[in-house]
Order: structure tokens, then sequence, then C-alpha cells
């Protein structure tokens, strides 16, 4: 199998067949990202990721799910998509399940039409990161969008009925702005209700601007304890019926699974049991992304 650099998935794709569609990312400029600041994007010939298909096609007696990467592969244009779906349909019948990264401006490029086409051909969940609610905090950040932008391709993701799971990043607001991080980013997540929610904790990679800011004291990470109480805050804000929420991330401090709204109470009172250190939290040694 071909891969070209690092390549990333989400953690619920542990168990997928990665096959790069697109080479790098088409924003590329997130402060606090550092995946694919090495790579030049580029969408890759959609002959070269059919022969990889067939190669793995040859390899394996069944794959179950396969994950399209690298960073936003929804950008690939439609036709591109849908002749590679095809393809994992007619070839590959077994597979459940075929997700990508998506990105606001990916999605924007896409008529209403040709997402539901791409659902129809069984591109099931995209993956798409919100980070904050916080207009402000995403300009800082460099997005490269707003909250309302972000919340808007979200809905139409959701309303061509394929599954969304949406991240944000806990601290990305630093100790200056993690109460209005919390409560945009809640009041985001309850627009958009996503089938999943994923919470990440910050972490600032060498060569990036965030790292360069934490250094020079302009962002100010949080604590263990702040970042729960930040938690805290953020899902007392969320209304987001039937939201499957993850913070088991490598970079979490204290992991937590439940579904939303109704097991609120329960994760509400893990989080204060971290707080007030009842429950171990993970040692910094140990976090990663
Ligand atoms: S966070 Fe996502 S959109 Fe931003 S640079 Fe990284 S991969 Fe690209």
């Amino acid at each position: 199998m071909r891969y070209i650099g690092s390549v990333y998935r989400p953690p619920s794709e542990a168990y997928s067949l990665i096959v790069q569609l697109t080479v790098g990312c088409s924003h590329n400029r997130c402060a606090f990202c550092s995946m694919y600041r090495e790579k030049q994007f580029f969408v890759r010939a959609v002959e070269e990721v059919l022969a990889d298909l067939a190669w793995c096609r040859r390899q394996y007696a069944s794959i179950g799910r396969i994950f399209l990467a690298d960073g936003d592969a929804l950008i690939a244009p439609a036709e591109d998509l849908l002749r590679i779906l095809e393809y994992i349909r007619t070839e590959i019948p077994e597979c459940e399940r075929v997700s990508c990264y998506a990105s606001p401006k990916s999605v924007r490029r896409k008529t209403d039409a040709e997402l539901r086409a791409l659902r129809a051909a069984n591109l099931q969940m995209v993956y798409m990161g919100l980070e904050s609610g916080s207009d402000d905090i995403l300009r800082r950040m460099r997005k490269g969008g707003s909250a309302a932008q972000i919340v808007e391709a979200a809905q139409r993701v959701r309303g061509a009925e394929m599954a969304l799971s949406v991240t944000a990043i806990s601290g990305l607001g630093g100790r200056a702005q993690w109460q209005e991080h919390a409560e945009a980013t809640g009041a985001a997540l309850s627009q958009i209700k996503a089938e999943y929610i994923g919470l990440l904790t910050l972490m600032v990679e060498p060569g990036t601007p965030a790292f360069q800011w934490v250094r020079e004291g302009t962002l100010q990470l949080l604590s263990p304890q702040e970042v729960l109480a930040e938690t805290y805050t953020l899902l007392a804000h969320t209304d987001s019926e039937g939201s499957v929420l993850r913070m088991n991330h490598a970079s979490n401090y204290l992991s937590l699974r439940g579904t939303l709204n109704r097991d609120r109470k329960a994760l509400l009172d893990q989080l204060q049991s971290g707080m007030d250190g009842s429950v171990p939290l993970k040692r910094e040694d140990y976090r990663a992304l």
C-alpha cells in the first residue's frame, strides 16, 4: 500500500483500511495543527486510488470499513469520489462504511444533490472540526471560517443524511477565553446536533504558531483541573439530544463517554470527580496527539 508522508485518522477509524485520496490538508493553516505541515496539498489521481484499492482487495479477504485520508478528502471532485465509492460498492461489497474528513470549504463546494449522491453511494460519515464556537478564537486560530459557516456546513451534511462527527478542542481559548470558548462551543454543538461529538484537549506542537504563543505567554494553557471545569461548562451549555459524546482521545486528561442529553448528569459528575481529585487524571507525559 502506498502512503505519502504521515497519515492520520480519527480514533474511531482504528480498524479501518486507510486510503489516501488527498495528500495533506487543503487549508493547512490552523495555528494549533502540525499534522500536514510538511505536505503540499493535492488530490491524487483517481486511477492511483483505484489501483491502491485493487491491491488491498487482493491482499485482504474482508474489508469492513474504509477511511479516505488525508485531511479534507471531501474536497476531491464529486465525480472522483463517486467513481471511488462505486468501485468500493462493486469490488468490496462487504465494506459497511466509508468515511472521510470534511471542512466547511469542501462542503460549500458540493451541491446538496452531490452530497446526497455521495451518501447514496455509501459515504456514510464525515468528520469535521468545529474546534470552537467562538468566532474570536476561530479567527485567532486561523481556522478559515466562522462558527456560523461551520454550523451551516454541518447542517448540510446532516441534511444529506450522512452521519457527522464533530470535534472541539478543550483549552483552545486559553485562560483568557475559557468561558467564552465553553459557552459558544456548547451553543454551536447544540445547533449542529451531530451524531458524534469528540472532545480533544489542546496540546501545542513545536513549529506551530500556538506553540510560539505559549512560549511568549500570549496563550496560556489550562491546567488539567481548568480543562475539566471548562468541559463542565461546555456540557452544561450543550443541548444535543442523541449525540454520542466521546472524550477518549490520547490528549484528554480524563476519558468520558455517554449519550446526550440522557447522560449529561453522569458526565458532569465524572468531571466533578476529576476536578476534586477523587478520580485520577492522565499524567502529562502519557498524553499524545
Ligand atoms: S486542523 Fe484540520 S483543517 Fe486545520 S490545518 Fe489541521 S487538518 Fe487542516
